[in-house]
């Protein structure tokens, strides 16, 4: 049976930002070329058909002012909106459609058309705030998907994971005093971009205690990682029990990219899949969506992302004994992290 769906379209690699930018066109065109491969052989995916997102859904998340700036771009060879962050003639028409693709993947699992699925689209958008692109980021995908959901699908709760390397600003502040949406977010925290996360950032408001940061340090692998989504995020999940899943899918925690300083391997990757889809099972009839955020080994980034759709589609699952094994023996070097983790979300979440 078919049951993952991917948002796949030559667009997403007509953005293209300075020359030599780690954020390159090249980091989809090596996933689509496996995935050619890979439907030769075995994986059946379903394709969606992106469209763009509409005004009303882009502000959602953005002012009418950002929006504009972003649309006026349009046709200009080349637009600095940032430091790091700039725009070709045709970003725009990718942001837009990378942000509606999302959405038409999440319509397409919540009225069961399939079960799970992945956007495989750029620019990315963690960091997109409300007013402002920054951090290769143009429009906040998985901020405006998760409110296409709850507008469209009148969902109360949907849980939004990030385990980009990077912290999701932009996220964050989209969701920080509204509880239909418990943003729990994994990445390197002190001297690293963008510099917001800390464990003590809980929301506010009526928002308060559904905002979750586990900051990590340098070199945290697929033992950490497990241990956390185990620990941390399934018994939080379980007490939220979220009617939907998105997932800011980073592949920069992968061992070979160039400005993580992470360890996690194919197999981390997919364990991680398989803690999600379990809680997914449980809370959310396995509706769970995943959309490309950042990843800039582009061979580490292809065969992670490779795994990640195997477990989706149920291919060749992981045998996840081993990493168990390893998950384990990391409790004393993540204990400090996970008792003050306890310690900040036990007033909200008595299963801590
Ligand atoms: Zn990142």
């Amino acid at each position: 049976m078919n049951r993952t769906g991917i948002v796949q379209d030559a667009i997403f690699m007509e953005h293209v930002m300075d020359p030599g930018h780690p954020e390159s066109p090249e980091r989809l065109k090596v996933i689509y070329e496996m995935l050619e491969d890979e439907e030769k052989k075995s994986l059946q995916l379903i394709k969606v058909t992106p469209r763009p997102a509409t005004q009303e859904e882009l502000e959602t998340t953005h002012s009418p002012a950002h929006i504009d700036r972003i649309a006026s771009t349009a046709g200009k060879p080349h637009f600095r909106l940032d430091l790091d962050t700039s725009t070709s003639a045709r970003s725009f028409e990718a942001a837009s459609l990378a942000a509606g693709g999302l959405c038409e993947l999440i319509r397409a699992v919540w009225v069961g058309e399939m079960k799970n699925g992945f956007a495989l689209v750029r620019p990315p958008g963690h960091h997109a705030e409300r007013d402002r692109a920054m951090g290769f980021c143009l429009f906040n995908n998985v901020a405006i998907g998760a409110h296409y959901a709850i507008n469209n699908f009148s969902l109360e709760r949907v849980l939004i994971v990030d385990w980009d390397v990077h912290h999701g600003n932009g996220t964050q502040n989209s969701f920080y005093s509204d509880p239909r949406v418990l943003y729990f977010s994994t990445h390197r925290y002190g001297f690293f971009y963008p510099g917001s996360g800390g464990a003590t950032e809980v929301g506010n408001g009526k928002g308060e205690g559904f905002t979750i940061n586990v900051p990590l340090a340098s070199g945290s692998g697929d033992p950490e990682y497990g241990n956390i989504f185990e620990r941390i995020l399934k018994p939080i999940a379980l007490e939220y029990r979220p009617q939907l899943i998105l997932v800011s899918a980073g592949f920069d925690i992968h061992y070979d990219d160039p400005l993580g300083g992470m360890e996690v391997t194919e197999k981390g990757f997919a364990r991680l899949t398989q803690i999600l889809m379990e809680i997914a099972e449980v809370t959310a009839q396995g509706k769970l969506v995943l959309t490309l955020e950042g990843g800039y080994d582009i061979e580490g980034e292809k065969r992670s992302v490779n795994a990640v759709l195997r477990e989706l589609a149920q291919a060749s699952p992981l045998d996840k004994k081993d990493l168990m094994k390893k998950e384990k023996a990391s409790d004393q070097r993540i204990a400090r992290l996970t008792l003050q983790l306890s310690e900040i979300q036990r007033r909200y979440w008595k299963s801590l």
